[in-house]
C-alpha cells in the first residue's frame, strides 16, 4: 500500500466511504495511531467506532476491542466485513470450531479488528493468544461498565486494569457515550488511564426535542403523541415491565400503529427477529425494556418515548440519544407521574445491596426527579449534569412553554399535616389517594370507616383539584418533602417536612400544564 492509503484520512473514505471526520475524530484517531492512550467521552451517535477502527487498520497488528454487547458483535462483524474488514469476534455464543477459526485467524495476522466479550479477558487461554498474536491497540466500548457508581456495572470490566501491565506498549482507547465528572474520573483511575489523553465531546444533541409531560393515560398520550407529530415514523418505546411492553405494543398495534415488543423474557429468536426488522423496516416501532437499543445503530429513529421513569439522567440520556443519529428533528417525550415516584422509591427500597447502595440509586433518581420538576431548560439542566454548560435551546418543553411556578407554602404545609395527624394521632398511614380525598372532603366510604371527616384538616384543601394535589405530593415526594414506605407506598413525612411545617422553609412548586406545548421546531 502506499502512505496515502495508509493514512487515517484515507481509509476513511476508501475504506468507510466518508468524505471527512466528524468533530474530534481526527485528534483521537491520530493520537492513537501515534501510540497515545485516550479516553473519549462522546454522546450516542457521536462516531465513537471510528475512532478506534481507523487506527486499527492503520497500526500494524489487529485491533482487539472489548465490549460487552455480546448480541451485536455478530451484526458488528458482519457490517465491517461488507466493507472489507478482517472482523472476528469470541465470545460465549459461539462453539469450539467457531472459535478456533477466529484464533487460527488472529495468529496468522489474517485479522484487522477482534472483539472480545469482558468475560473472555479474563480467561488465561485468551491473554496467552493474545500474547502470540500481534495487537495493534485496545478498545475498551462502553468503558462506563467499570463504574460501580454507575447504572451498567460489569464486574469482569474491572480486570481490564491489568491490560496496562501486561502489554504497557500497547495504545488503550476507552470509549463512553455516558459520564459525569464522577464517572469519567473513575474510568481513569479503574482503567489505569492516568496517562491518557481525555477527548470529551459536546452531550448537545441540538436535533433532539426534550418534552417531559405529566403522565394521566400514558398509551392515549402516546397514540397522540404518535398520530399528530410522528405518524409512519420509527421509533422506541421503553416501559418499565415486560407486562407494559407487551401491553403496549398490542394497544398500538390496534390502534394502526406498526409495533412489536422487546424484553427480556422473550425467546430469543423473536427477539433477534423482531430487532432484525426494527432496523430493516420503516417506520416500525419497538416497545421494549431497556434490554433493547444498546449499540442500535439506526440512524432514522424520530422518538424515543419513555412511558415510564428511567431510574437515572444516565439512562435517560443514553437511551434518548438513540433518536435522531442522522441529525433531523427527532423527539424525546417523557411522561411522568406520581406513581413512578412512588414505585421508584419502593423498589430502590426493596432493592438488594447494601445501604451505600441504595443511597447511590437515589441519588441518581434524585437527579432524573430535578429535570422532570426543572422550570428551567431541559437541554440546560442535562448538559449540566454531565458537566457541561449550554444556553436555553428554544428547542425543549420548558423552553416553548415556560413553566410558571407558584408558590406552593400553604399547600404543602396542608398535605403534610394531613400526613402529620394521620401518622401521630391515627398512628395510621395512608396512599397520596386517601390524603387527597382527605383534602378535597370527599364522604367517600374509606373516609367514613375510618372517620377521616373528624380531623381539624377534612375539606381544607379545595382550592386545588385532585390532579394538582397529586402534582403538589410528587413535587414534594420529588424534593424530599414527603416520603414514602412500605407496599402500599404510603406517605410519611422526612425530617426536611418539619421545616415546612414550622414555616422555615418556602416551596415553590411548577404549576402543571393544562396540556402539553405543541412542537414548534421540529419539521412535522
Ligand atoms: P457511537 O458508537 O458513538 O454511538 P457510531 O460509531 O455507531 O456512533 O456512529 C454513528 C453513525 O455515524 C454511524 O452510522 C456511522 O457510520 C456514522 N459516522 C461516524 N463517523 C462519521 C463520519 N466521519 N462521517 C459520516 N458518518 C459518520
Ligand atoms: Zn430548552
Amino acid at each position: 500500500m502506499t502512505s496515502t492509503e495508509t493514512d487515517a484520512l484515507g481509509v476513511l473514505r476508501r475504506v468507510f466511504g466518508y468524505d471527512s471526520f466528524r468533530g474530534e475524530q481526527e485528534a483521537i484517531v491520530e493520537h492513537v495511531i501515534a501510540g497515545g492512550d485516550a479516553l473519549v467521552l462522546m454522546p450516542t451517535g457521536g462516531g465513537k467506532s471510528l475512532c478506534y477502527q481507523i487506527p486499527s487498520l492503520v497500526r500494524p497488528g489487529v485491533g482487539v476491542v472489548v465490549s460487552p454487547l455480546i448480541a451485536l458483535m455478530q451484526d458488528q462483524v458482519d457490517a465491517l466485513r461488507a466493507l472489507g474488514v478482517r472482523a472476528g469476534f469470541l465470545n460465549s455464543t459461539q462453539d469450539h470450531q467457531q472459535r478456533r477459526e477466529t484464533e487460527q485467524a488472529f495468529l496468522a495476522g489474517e485479522l484487522d479488528l477482534l472483539y472480545l466479550a469482558p468475560e473472555r479477558l479474563r480467561l488465561e487461554s485468551t491473554t496467552e493468544l493474545l500474547g502470540r498474536g500481534k495487537v495493534a491497540l485496545f478498545a475498551i466500548d462502553e468503558a462506563h461498565c467499570v463504574s460501580q457508581w454507575g447504572h451498567d456495572f460489569r464486574p469482569d470490566y474491572l480486570a481490564l486494569s491489568e491490560l496496562h501491565e501486561r502489554w504497557p506498549d500497547i495504545p488503550r482507547i476507552a470509549l463512553t457515550a455516558t459520564a459525569t465528572k464522577a464517572t469519567h474520573a473513575e474510568i481513569a483511575s479503574r482503567l489505569n488511564l492516568g496517562e491518557a489523553r481525555h477527548f470529551v465531546a459536546s452531550f448537545d444533541r441540538p436535533n433532539i426535542q426534550y418534552r417531559i409531560a405529566p403522565k394521566n393515560n400514558p398509551q392515549k398520550q402516546l397514540l397522540e403523541l404518535l398520530r399528530t407529530e410522528h405518524a409512519g415514523d420509527a421509533g422506541i418505546v421503553y416501559c418499565l415491565s415486560r407486562a407494559s411492553v407487551e401491553k403496549t405494543a398490542e394497544f398500538l398495534s390496534q390502534n394502526g400503529i406498526p409495533a412489536v415488543p422487546y424484553h427480556a423474557g422473550l425467546d430469543s429468536r423473536t427477539r433477534a427477529k423482531n430487532q432484525a426488522r426494527f432496523l430493516r423496516e420503516d417506520g416500525l416501532v419497538v416497545v421494549a425494556t431497556i434490554a433493547f437499543g444498546m449499540g442500535i445503530d439506526k440512524p432514522d429513529v424520530r422518538f424515543v418515548a419513555h412511558l415510564d421513569l428511567p431510574k437515572s439522567v444516565e439512562g435517560y440520556y443514553q437511551e434518548t440519544g438513540r433518536a435522531g443519529r442522522d441529525g433531523l428533528p427527532s423527539t424525546a417525550w417523557l411522561a411522568y407521574g406520581l406513581q413512578d415516584v412512588v414505585q421508584q422509591r419502593k423498589m430502590i427500597e426493596t432493592s438488594e445491596g447494601d445501604a451505600a447502595h441504595r443511597r447511590r440509586l437515589s441519588t441518581h433518581l434524585d437527579a432524573m426527579l430535578a429535570l422532570c420538576e426543572t422550570v428551567e431548560c431541559r437541554r440546560v439542566q442535562l448538559l449540566n449534569y454531565f458537566g457541561q454548560q449550554g444556553e436555553p435551546c428554544g428547542n425543549c418543553d420548558t423552553c416553548l412553554a415556560p413553566p410558571e411556578s407558584w408558590d406552593g407554602t400553604v399547600a404543602a404545609q396542608k398535605l403534610l399535616s394531613t400526613v402529620y395527624r394521620l401518622q401521630h394521632e391515627r398512628r395510621q398511614k395512608f396512599g397520596a389517594g386517601q390524603v387527597i380525598d382527605i383534602l378535597l372532603g370527599k364522604q367517600t366510604p374509606k373516609v367514613q370507616q375510618h372517620r377521616h371527616d373528624e380531623l381539624t384538616v377534612f375539606g381544607v384543601g379545595t382550592e386545588l383539584s385532585e390532579g394538582e394535589w397529586r402534582g403538589v405530593v410528587r413535587q414534594l415526594l420529588a424534593q424530599g418533602l414527603l416520603a414514602v414506605e412500605g407496599d402500599y407506598g404510603t406517605l410519611v413525612l422526612t425530617e426536611a417536612s418539619g421545616d415546612v411545617l414550622g414555616r422555615k422553609r418556602e416551596v415553590r412548586l411548577r404549576r402543571e400544564p393544562k396540556r402539553e406545548p405543541k412542537a414548534a421546531r421540529t419539521a412535522k
